[in-house]
């Protein structure tokens, strides 16, 4: 005689309905509420770095909570970048790898489990330094990778801080910064990314006697960084207006944020020609000039003025590259906030078209040439541009279409325009 199945029991402990809170039936078979708890728990110990990487919606482990929900790949990394930052391929592509493997590691360190065992290799940290001019999208990338990871990011700028003792800003302050962004969420912000932007300004001013003269604003701060950049607990001030009575100071451990220093290290590359003419005499491939980034190497950032341990912390490195005409008008055009769009945005709420023509943007693109700070000051010159524009479009009362053209640029720029090319003829 066959047996007939048991219907209220699942299919997978055995227990009845009446044992177990809910029983949920599938075809044929019947779970109960104490088995999906396991099930998702295996799941989860299995969600390592594999599943982590490629599985955007996972659930997050509990331990892991603080990382990036969905670990991207490096080039899912890449792909993000490239919508909001015009070019600079190589640089974003040693970025999407240098990220992934940083927010790696972290993953190999679940909580409460020493990261060095026996037969581990311990993966170093791999704090970033990022060269290139002025405007390039420096400062762009190290935000947009913060935005792409999800965790808390700050910019702190090198020559706003002095070492401890002298008038200006600890070190320490980045990270109350940090801190700060990420709602003094401690495992966050200690997860999170910081910016220095103008690293090449606190380069040892050669011929400098540290003896004589102290350079406070120089290796003095460098060797103030080395610590909170390697990895190390520094003590922060509390949240201001919360009692705090068993702590005194925020015990912030910088092991696992992420360093990007950044610098226009102008003069940077004559070192480097310099070493190579001398280093290659007779070798050289005068028609083929390498990229930037491939030839530096630490003993030209070391006679630029940072110090060897300095240097020795950040390990990876990127340069960018200016950007020219044709970047310039991508800028305007492509990203997905790129400014065009943003004031096309603005006056569409007010039933206006906006249209740039292309010969416009390239006018916008050579002035902002002119300025010599690269993509900044495209918002400058756009500002200015839309002034009139926005003041009075929101009274126009039918809808209107507004084309931007190269005589109008002429005539809002005419005065600066001529002053350029005085500047330029006088120099
Ligand atoms: P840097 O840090 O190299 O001095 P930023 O990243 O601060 O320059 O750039 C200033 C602004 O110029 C950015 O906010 C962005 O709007 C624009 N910009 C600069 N470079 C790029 C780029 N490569 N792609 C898109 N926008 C850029």
């Amino acid at each position: 005689m066959a047996k007939r199945p048991h219907l209220s029991l699942c299919s997978f402990c055995g227990k009845s309905k009446s044992e177990v809170a809910h029983l949920i039936a599938g075809p044929g078979v019947f779970i109960c509420n104490e088995c999906i708890t396991t099930c998702n728990q295996i799941l989860h110990r299995q969600t390592s770095i594999a599943t982590a990487s490629h599985s955007a919606s996972a659930a997050t482990p509990p331990h892991k909570k603080n990382l990036p929900n969905s670990l991207p790949t490096p080039s899912q990394i890449h792909r993000e970048l490239d919508r909001y930052v015009v070019g600079q391929e190589t640089a974003k592509k040693i970025l999407s790898v240098a990220v992934y493997n940083h927010y790696k590691r972290l993953l190999l360190q679940p909580k409460g489990i020493t990261p060095i065992q026996e037969d581990t290799v311990e993966i170093e940290k791999s704090n970033i330094l990022l060269i290139g001019p002025t405007g390039s999208g420096k400062t762009l990338l190290a935000r947009t990778l913060a935005k792409i990871l999800d965790v808390p990011f700050c910019i702190a700028d090198a020559t706003s801080l002095t070492e401890a003792g002298y008038v200006g800003d600890d070190v320490e302050t980045i990270l109350t910064r940090l801190l700060q962004v990420a709602d003094y969420d401690l495992e966050r912000a200690q997860r999170g990314i910081i910016y220095i932007d103008e690293i090449d300004k606190i380069a040892r001013k050669s011929g400098d006697s540290p003896s004589i003269t102290r350079d406070v604003s120089g290796e003095g701060v460098q060797q103030a960084l080395l610590k909170i950049i390697e990895g190390t607990i520094a003590n922060v001030p509390p949240q201001p207006g919360r009692k705090h009575p068993e702590k005194e100071v925020i015990h912030f451990d910088t092991q696992n944020v992420l360093f990007i220093c950044g610098g226009a290290f102008i003069g940077l590359d004559k070192i480097v020609q310099r070493r190579l003419s001398r280093s290659t005499l007779g070798f050289r491939h005068h028609h083929e000039p390498t990229p930037l980034s491939d030839t530096i190497e630490p003993s030209d950032l070391a006679a630029y003025g940072l110090i060897p341990e300095f240097i020795g912390r950040l390990p990876i490195l990127a340069t960018v590259e200016p950007l020219d005409q044709k970047a310039l008008i991508r800028v305007l055009t492509e990203p997905r906030n790129a400014l065009t769009k943003q004031y096309q945005q603005l006056l569409a709420l007010d039933d206006v078209t906006l249209q740039f023509t292309p010969a416009a943007l390239e006018t916008i693109a050579d002035l902002a040439i002119t300025k010599g700070t690269g993509a900044r000051a495209l918002r400058h010159i756009l500002e200015h541009l839309m002034l009139d524009i926005m003041f009075h479009a929101p009274d126009l009362r039918t809808k209107k279409r507004i084309i931007i053209t190269p005589d109008l640029i002429e005539a809002t720029f005419k005065n600066s325009l001529t002053q350029d090319k005085k500047h330029s003829a006088a120099a």
